[in-house]
């Protein structure tokens, strides 16, 4: 085990291309470890010594010229992969910029994971959705008759519409598709504990007609225990989906869940996804500031379960870090969040956002310490 950590080790200090023919040696070195690894991947959480993997995302520039100079910057921060958001407005008037990036990400050196940002307004993500926008008819509706600006997950027309984003983002040459907290619509009243009994997605016509197939029944107006399971098995049987199209083109999936599993805001179980056989990677994000919540129990409970799950089904587990939205003085917490989780046994760690969320609304007070700070703690887990 420890000589594939160093050839790995040493591989990813080279160039891309050595790493690649690497990972080619490593996946079928994998083939003939199942029966002494119990089944998990090479990559996956009963390789405790692979490679540490430190990332960040990044949607600043599509100018080449900042992006080299921000790639640069990502890498000698101690990252080795990057998290680019492809938004839609990418996918409709930036794919030879995106191409770019990648390239450029691929030179400094970086593993490049593509982020459906918005997209269809079900991923996380402070972007618009022009699908929304052109298909009313194909959107989420709410339990009062309300139309949502969301893309309904079990409409085909929004399948195929995610197919082709599936095929631009591949095209790029990307390494990974990064599946961020996919959901139905979320309510604003759910986070103050306020929703009512019929503020809940979806009731389209679409999801009413499989709802009786599936349950023998009317979809009801007030949310059950068949509504939940129904949502469960949309989201399961939409990713189920694209990540099985997205590896058949031979990219990597990773899944990132919301922090809770509160079947108001997301699935009711990480469990179900974690199952899903197209996924890689599997991860959450513990936004431990977002939630008001003490850094160090937040993250470490999330990542123990993460990696429970992720070494159950052999996936690679993933852990986020809050490095946006930080307030002055609790900088170190990030750090903190960073030695929790390379605590925990995970070695793929990844923070929102490059430079301390500096151009959102939501930037830290100190965006330059706070990726000081992170640059710092990917360099001691690499270590
Ligand atoms: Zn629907």
């Amino acid at each position: 085990m420890i000589k594939f950590t160093d050839t790995a080790a040493l591989l990813i200090k080279n160039s891309r291309r050595q790493f690649m023919a690497g990972t080619a040696r490593i996946a079928s070195l994998a083939m003939v470890l199942p029966a002494v690894m119990g089944g998990r991947t090479i990559f996956g959480a009963a390789m405790p010594d692979s490679v540490v993997k430190t990332g960040v995302s990044y949607f600043g520039s599509r100018d080449p010229r900042h992006l080299r100079q921000d790639m640069k910057d990502i890498a000698a921060h101690h990252c080795n992969f990057v998290v680019h958001t492809f938004s839609e407005a990418d996918y409709y008037f930036y794919t030879k910029a995106m191409k770019e990036a990648v390239a450029v990400s691929h030179d400094m050196g970086l593993d490049v994971y593509l982020d459906p940002w918005g997209v269809g307004g079900v991923f996380g993500g402070e972007a618009f959705s022009r699908f929304v926008m052109e298909n009313p008819e194909q959107c989420q509706r709410q339990a009062d008759g309300s139309a949502l600006p969301c893309a309904c997950l079990n409409r085909e027309a929004f399948r195929a519409f995610m197919k082709k984003w599936v095929d631009a983002a591949v095209d790029t040459g990307a390494d990974c598709l990064f599946w961020d907290e996919p959901h139905f619509y979320i309510p604003r009243a759910v986070w103050r504990g306020a929703q009512r009994p019929d503020e809940w997605a979806c009731t389209c016509e679409a999801c009413r007609e499989l709802f009786k197939r599936r349950f023998g029944y009317t979809m009801p107006k007030i949310m059950n225990g068949d509504i939940v399971l129904f949502r469960d098995e949309s989201i399961v049987s939409f990713f189920a989906e694209m990540t099985g199209y997205a590896k058949g083109k031979g990219v990597k999936n990773a899944l990132c869940v919301l922090p809770d599993e509160n079947p108001l805001i997301g699935i009711s179980s990480w469990e179900k996804l974690a199952a899903v056989p197209g996924v890689d990677i599997f991860g959450t994000d513990p936004y431990w500031i977002v939630f008001g919540k003490p850094v160090e129990d937040y993250v470490r409970t999330a990542a123990k379960k993460i990696a429970a799950l992720s070494a159950r089904y052999g996936k690679e587990p993933q852990m986020w870090v809050q490095a946006y939205g930080v307030p002055a003085g609790r900088e170190k917490e990030v750090a903190q969040a960073v030695r929790v989780i390379a605590d925990e046994g995970i070695r793929n760690i990844a923070a929102w956002s490059y430079r301390g969320g500096a151009p959102m609304n939501l930037a830290s007070a100190n965006p330059e310490r706070v990726w000081e700070v992170l640059g710092k703690a990917y360099r001691e887990v690499r270590s």
